[in-house]
C-alpha cells in the first residue's frame, strides 16, 4: 500500500568532471554560447571569451535570454593568480539567480572580509557554513539549489527563496531561507516578481573567468 509508483524518475546520465548531466541546459561550455547572454539591455553580452572560458570585462553584468525559477545550477569559476585588491575589491563577482538573489564571488583564499560577504555567503544575509575556497589561479565550483519565492496575486509572499550551496563539493548553504532579494546597503525585502527570471552574473569590475555553466529546472 505504501509503494510509489506514481511518478517514474527520468532515467538520465549524472555529471562527470566538466561534463553536464544529460538533462542540463547548457548555458555557456564553448566561446560561441557568449550567445546565450546579453547585457541587461538586451544587446550582445560584451564579455571577452575564449574556447572554454568567458572573462568579466567591466562592460557590465550579463543575464541569461532564458528565464528560470526553481534550478540546480552548476557554475565554475577562477579569480586571477595573482590577487589584487582586498576585502570585497579581490575577485568579486557573482552569481544572480532570478537577477536578484546572490551567491558571492570573491577571492576569499586568506582575504578577509565580512562573513556574509565572503565567497559563498548568500550576499548580506548568510556567511557560509565553512570556507572551502581554492588557492586564487584555481577552478572553483558552486553547486547550487535554488527554490524561488511564490507570491499572491496582490504580491504578498507566500513563501520566501531557498539557497542549497555547495562550493567545490562542500555544504556552505544548508537551505538557507533568504530574507529578500540582496541589496548593498539597508534590509532586504521582496517585491513580487515573475515566476521565471533569467539568471545573472555580476562584473563588478575584477576580472573573473567562468566556465561549465549549466542549469536543470525543478
Ligand atoms: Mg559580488
Amino acid at each position: 500500500m505504501t509503494e510509489d509508483w506514481s511518478r517514474k524518475p527520468p532515467v538520465i546520465e549524472g555529471s562527470k568532471w566538466r561534463k553536464a548531466p544529460s538533462d542540463a541546459i547548457i548555458l555557456f561550455k564553448k566561446g560561441k554560447d557568449i550567445d546565450n547572454w546579453s547585457d541587461k539591455k538586451g544587446e550582445p553580452a560584451g564579455w571577452k571569451t575564449s574556447c572554454r572560458t568567458m572573462t568579466t570585462s567591466q562592460t557590465g553584468n550579463i543575464i541569461t535570454k532564458q528565464e528560470f525559477g526553481d534550478c540546480q545550477l552548476h557554475v565554475e569559476w577562477k579569480t586571477p593568480r595573482k590577487a589584487v585588491g582586498d576585502g570585497q575589491g579581490r575577485g568579486n563577482s557573482g552569481v544572480y539567480v532570478q537577477t536578484l538573489y546572490e551567491v558571492q564571488i570573491l577571492d576569499s583564499y586568506e582575504n578577509e572580509t565580512y562573513y556574509n560577504g565572503q565567497a559563498g555567503s548568500v550576499y548580506k544575509q548568510s556567511a557560509p557554513l565553512v570556507n572551502a575556497s581554492r588557492k586564487p589561479g584555481k577552478w572553483q565550483v558552486y553547486d547550487i539549489v535554488f527554490h524561488a519565492p511564490l507570491f499572491n496575486e496582490d504580491g504578498s509572499l507566500i513563501s520566501p527563496a531557498t539557497f542549497t550551496v555547495f562550493h567545490n563539493g562542500v555544504l556552505i548553504q544548508d537551505h538557507f531561507v533568504l530574507k529578500g532579494p540582496s541589496v548593498y546597503g539597508g534590509y532586504p525585502k521582496y517585491t513580487a516578481h515573475a515566476e521565471k527570471m533569467p539568471l545573472l552574473l555580476q562584473d563588478h569590475g575584477n576580472p573573473v573567468k567562468f566556465r561549465n555553466i549549466w542549469i536543470r529546472e525543478l
